[in-house]
């Protein structure tokens, strides 16, 4: 399968994502409700889902396939495709969701792990289709679009008491069979129905910005966030900074540039909506390099933008910094 990035996904790929703020959060001690932990844990397990599907349509499926995941779109209103699937016959609409426990379906209601919930994966995934499937038919009514909830929890039973007839409903252990179906169905119709670049113009026609941006965190919530350098390995911050690495109490020692970026990285995403300041960086990495050795790896890594007052610094790419560091 071939992954597809519109245009618009591969400026906002240079931005943190909302799980990426969660996470320098986490590392730098902000998440402190109950609320904000289960929100980083819905977040990964939201990623950890959506790589599973994909994982699996690579192994199992088409390599003339086409994905795009998560695609914002507006028709009559924002909605997000958590991933659309273009093969040479059908487009596939999944939405992706990464439960563990016990999901029952009844009477248009949900519960997971007998609690009634306020969302609904499976009006979530009737609607999304719909709307793909309105936006297709101005191309051509006869390009055929089907939508699956696509339960990834390898713990998760997924129990339909009420009839659902116009969506598939996927559990894990069915994906490669799900998957299977799809190659028959597009074996079996071998006249070429989907024109792939008249959909993607058109899909791309209706796309909107990712509506989950990180929030904007305050400067009094900032104050409190644990500063220094953090080891990649126990997480603490009971380092030495020595002239090429850090030593931990636990033993760890690592490189000091690596180390000292990635205190660096998690100040940006915290702070994305803000200008990146020497002066800032050095307090929240608690002096622990010397504002000499800060500014050479600023100058090295990030881009100055120089000013009379203050220069500052611009982060261009989010997610190469992030595999940069093993983020
Ligand atoms: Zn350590």
């Amino acid at each position: 399968m071939y992954i597809y990035q519109t245009d618009l996904q591969k400026e906002e790929a240079k931005q943190p994502t909302e799980l990426d703020f969660y996470q320098a959060a986490d590392r730098r001690h902000l998440l402190r409700t109950d609320e904000e932990t289960y929100k980083l844990r819905r977040l990964i397990a939201g990623v950890a889902g959506e790589k599973i599907v994909a994982d699996y349509l690579n192994q199992y499926g088409k390599s003339h396939w086409l994905g795009i995941p998560n695609l914002w779109m507006n028709y009559f209103g924002p909605f997000e495709c958590d991933f659309l699937l273009i093969t040479r016959y059908k487009i596939y609409v999944f939405e992706i969701k990464n439960y563990k426990g016990e999901f029952v379906y009844k009477d248009g209601f949900v519960k997971i792990n007998n609690k009634q919930k306020t969302f609904n994966p499976i009006h979530q995934t009737r609607r999304n289709y719909r709307n793909v499937q309105e936006i297709i038919s101005e191309i051509n009514p006869n390009i055929q679009v089907e939508g699956a909830t696509i339960f990834t929890g390898i713990n998760n039973a997924v129990f339909m008491e009420s009839e659902v007839s116009d969506i598939k409903i996927t559990p894990r252990s069915y994906l490669k069979w799900y998957i299977d179906q799809i190659i028959k169905e597009e074996q079996e119709n071998r006249r070429l129905i989907t024109n792939q670049d008249a959909i993607l113009e058109k899909l791309t026609s209706y796309q909107i910005e990712n509506s989950f941006l990180p929030e904007a965190i305050s400067k009094e919530k900032m104050a409190t966030a644990k500063r220094g350098i953090q080891c990649a390995k126990c997480h603490g911050f009971h380092i030495k900074v020595n002239r090429f690495n850090i030593e931990c109490r636990c033993g760890y020692k690592e490189d000091r540039e690596i180390a000292t970026l990635r205190a660096i990285y998690d100040y940006a995403v915290l702070n994305h909506d803000k200008r990146l300041t020497i002066n800032h960086l050095l307090h929240f990495i608690d002096h622990q390099v010397s504002r000499t050795y800060l500014l050479n790896l600023l100058n090295q890594y990030f881009s100055a933008v120089k000013k009379s007052s203050e220069s500052y610094y611009t982060v261009t790419d989010f997610s190469k910094l992030k595999s940069m560091l093993n983020l």
